[in-house]
């Protein structure tokens, strides 16, 4: 048995909770520093695809998440200009057969709230909330620690640190040399709308994925049925950082204007949008330094054009469980993680990238795009998938 071990977690975002759940147990002490005094989600949803879903399996959390969440039964991709159907991918059991964990989606508060009570009820496992770690301290010869730095001030020695902190995240800073992140030039706008006011003619029990030129329109329910998520996004040149910048509703009604009725009573139907600039940065050559290594955002932030933000974040704190797990030497641990979290992330990250440019084509590109998901057949579109969602299945690669 290993000596007992002291890991700091900066940040309580989906990640850093997920890494804490992971990594907490007999002889291995987490403690999550989260800079906001109190951990709340604006109102949005999340897609939780099978691979991330099998590490909610793996804590205990799929029975509660069940509850809180809804299983579309497929994606219905629409032209936004006159609102035809371009190619429907069952999901629902044909996705849970094929990739052996269910496609699931849900509203971000209640996931957190459930992976919060699920630390809090770990007794290996603590929140310190309004904490904002600056950057860290290497120990030095003698020690192989590292000390975390609190208001410019250093706050305790710990025998691992993981930078689970965002997109803007100030461990990366420390361990790589690089500029801010690089925004996308579009902007994702989000809101929740009651189930019982979503427009006639949209089919609850499916993902809505709308393409047009320079834009797209995604919806889907969250909260057991009772809402429905819905993100806009298109190309914009405001680009502050944040979550939660209230977006004006008419800016958005404006911009679907020439977009199918159907599409276009979608988006009138939310009374308050908020707004989020969209930025990445391109895959880092090195997560880590000594016993310090980053998870999610913070180590591979990506656009959301495949969805996997979080769920890169929920895979990183099941790998980094595993690969604590027993460990004397967290160094050699994180660097073990890091070696099995890099090649897939980075390729997560460029195909969210490249995602993004094909949703959004116009004109003849869009039409050629358009044709050929429409020729696919529901077993092609699902098998471009089975790299990312296969994932954590027994025998599946990394
Ligand atoms: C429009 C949109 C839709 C998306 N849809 C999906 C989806 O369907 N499925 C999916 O998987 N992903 C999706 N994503 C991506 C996903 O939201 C993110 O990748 C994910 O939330 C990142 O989680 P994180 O914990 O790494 O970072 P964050 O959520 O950014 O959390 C970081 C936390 O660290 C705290 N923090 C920051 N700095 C410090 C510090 N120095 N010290 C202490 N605390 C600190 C912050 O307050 C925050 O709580 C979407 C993103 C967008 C924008």
């Amino acid at each position: 048995m290993a000596a007992d071990r002291h890991i700091a977690i900066a940040g309580g975002g989906i990640a850093g909770l997920i890494s804490a759940l992971s990594v907490a147990g007999p002889g291995m002490r987490v403690t999550v520093f989260e800079q906001a005094g109190r951990l709340e989600e604006v109102g949005a949803g999340l897609q939780v695809s099978p691979n991330a879903w099998r590490v909610l399996e793996a804590l205990g959390l799929a029975e509660t998440v069940l509850r809180l969440s809804v299983a579309p039964a497929a994606i219905r991709m629409r032209r936004g200009s006159d609102g035809r159907t371009i190619a429907r991918m069952p999901l629902g059991g044909q996705a849970e057969r094929r990739w052996g964990a269910p496609y699931r989606v849900i509203h971000r508060a209640d996931l957190q709230d459930t992976l919060v009570a699920a630390l809090e009820a770990n007794p290996n496992a603590g929140l310190r909330l309004g904490t904002r770690i600056d950057g860290f301290r290497l120990g030095g010869v003698l020690d192989d620690g590292v000390q975390i730095s609190v208001d410019g001030d250093l706050a305790g020695r710990f025998d691992g640190l993981v930078g689970a902190d965002g997109l803007w995240s100030s461990i990366r800073a420390q361990i790589a040399d690089e500029g801010d992140p690089v925004y996308s030039g579009k902007v994702a706008w989000r809101a929740t709308i009651a189930a019982d006011q979503v427009p006639h003619g949209i089919d609850p029990d499916e993902t809505g994925l709308w393409l047009g030129r320079d834009a797209h329109l995604v919806h889907y329910g969250v909260r057991a049925g009772e809402e429905v998520n819905v993100v806009a996004i298109f190309a914009d040149h405001w680009s502050e950082p944040g979550w939660s910048a209230p977006g004006r509703r008419g800016d958005v009604i404006a911009r679907y204007a020439d977009w199918s009725p159907l599409a276009q009573a979608v988006v009138a139907a939310p009374k308050r949008w908020v707004k989020w600039a969209l930025a990445d940065r391109p895959p880092l050559s090195r997560w880590g330094v000594g016993p310090v290594t980053l998870a999610g955002d913070a180590a591979h932030p990506m656009l959301p054009f495949l969805a996997q933000g979080a769920a890169m974040g929920i895979e990183d704190g099941h790998v980094l469980g595993q690969a604590l797990a027993g460990a004397d030497d967290v160094e050699a641990a994180f660097r073990r993680y890091e070696n099995r979290r890099m090649a897939r992330t980075a390729r997560v990250q460029r195909g969210a990238r490249a995602n993004g440019d094909i949703y959004h084509l116009g004109g003849i590109a869009g039409r050629a795009r358009d044709a050929a998901m429409g020729v696919m057949g529901p077993d092609r579109l699902l098998a471009r998938f089975d790299w990312l969602y296969g994932w954590g299945r027994p025998a599946a690669e990394d």
